[in-house]
């Protein structure tokens, strides 16, 4: 039986990739696959999925206005799996006619998407594939304490986490960071006050505005969080990025 499934997760869980990935499998084994994605996204060009190692695909486009089941009535009936992107993006509405066109038609359909804001609240979208979706899968990825990920913190212009502002801010995957649900409260593991870091594990530094917060986060942090005179518990030593940030400044005198 046909499904609709939901893949959720943080941002920066590779969600684009996976997704052109599941298209070229299908397409491989000689069938057919409708791509969608939010007419609200133009990072890369309105209709296109790109994914952050290279990839990209041109797609059929959604707004808030349209009706899958017109959408839908466009595409080939050869088709073996419709797959959508950015699915926070879609209103439940969408998400009720695409549950019913699954159903209707026994077509599958996978949706890739964020599950919660950088206030922790629900996407309209995701809240109601939560609800719908037949199938759910997490995509796993890591804070920078080595939990999993399962928020996102929106990042200001100087390094520290912001609370407030519009759920949706297009064009700035650099001004998140996918991190643990502690993290995300800034507690370390006693409680006390402990500002995530600026960059997530793995992150290379690659400018000195980077490289600033990373040192301002090491050495401003609450001495109440630095038992060993590490910034915080969570790490042993310094982590990478700190040491990346180390020799950029370095170089100039900086740190
Ligand atoms: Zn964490």
């Amino acid at each position: 039986m046909a499904s609709l499934h939901f893949r959720y997760s943080s941002m920066n869980a590779g969600k684009s990739t996976y997704l052109l990935q599941a298209a070229h499998n299908y397409e491989e084994n000689g069938r057919q696959v409708a791509l969608f994605t939010s007419a609200q996204d133009d990072r890369d060009g309105v209709g296109i999925i790109a994914s952050r190692i290279g990839l990209r695909r041109q797609a059929r486009t959604y707004a808030p206005e349209d009706n899958f089941f017109e959408l839908l009535a466009g595409i080939s009936t050869e088709t073996a799996c419709v797959l959508v992107d950015e699915a926070q993006f879609l209103t439940a509405d969408q998400v009720k006619q695409l549950h019913r066109w699954v159903h209707t038609n026994g077509v599958p359909v996978m949706c890739f998407g964020i599950r919660s804001d950088f206030r922790g609240e629900p996407f309209p979208g995701s809240a109601a594939l939560l609800a719908l979706a037949d199938k759910l899968e997490e995509m796993k990825t890591i804070c920078a304490c080595g939990k999993r990920a399962t928020m996102n913190l929106r990042i200001g212009e100087d390094g520290r986490p912001v609370s407030e502002g519009n759920q949706v801010e297009i064009g700035g995957n650099n001004r998140y960071r996918q991190v643990c649900g502690r993290c995300f409260y800034g507690c370390d593991v006693q409680g006390s006050a402990a500002p995530a870091a600026p960059v997530s594990l793995g992150t290379p530094v690659t400018t000195r505005e980077m490289a600033l917060a990373i040192k301002k986060w090491w050495t401003d942090g609450p001495s109440s969080s630095r038992p060993n005179g590490h910034h915080n518990s969570f790490f042993d030593g310094e982590p990478d990025f700190v040491r990346q940030a180390r020799t950029v400044l370095g170089e100039h005198g900086l740190w």
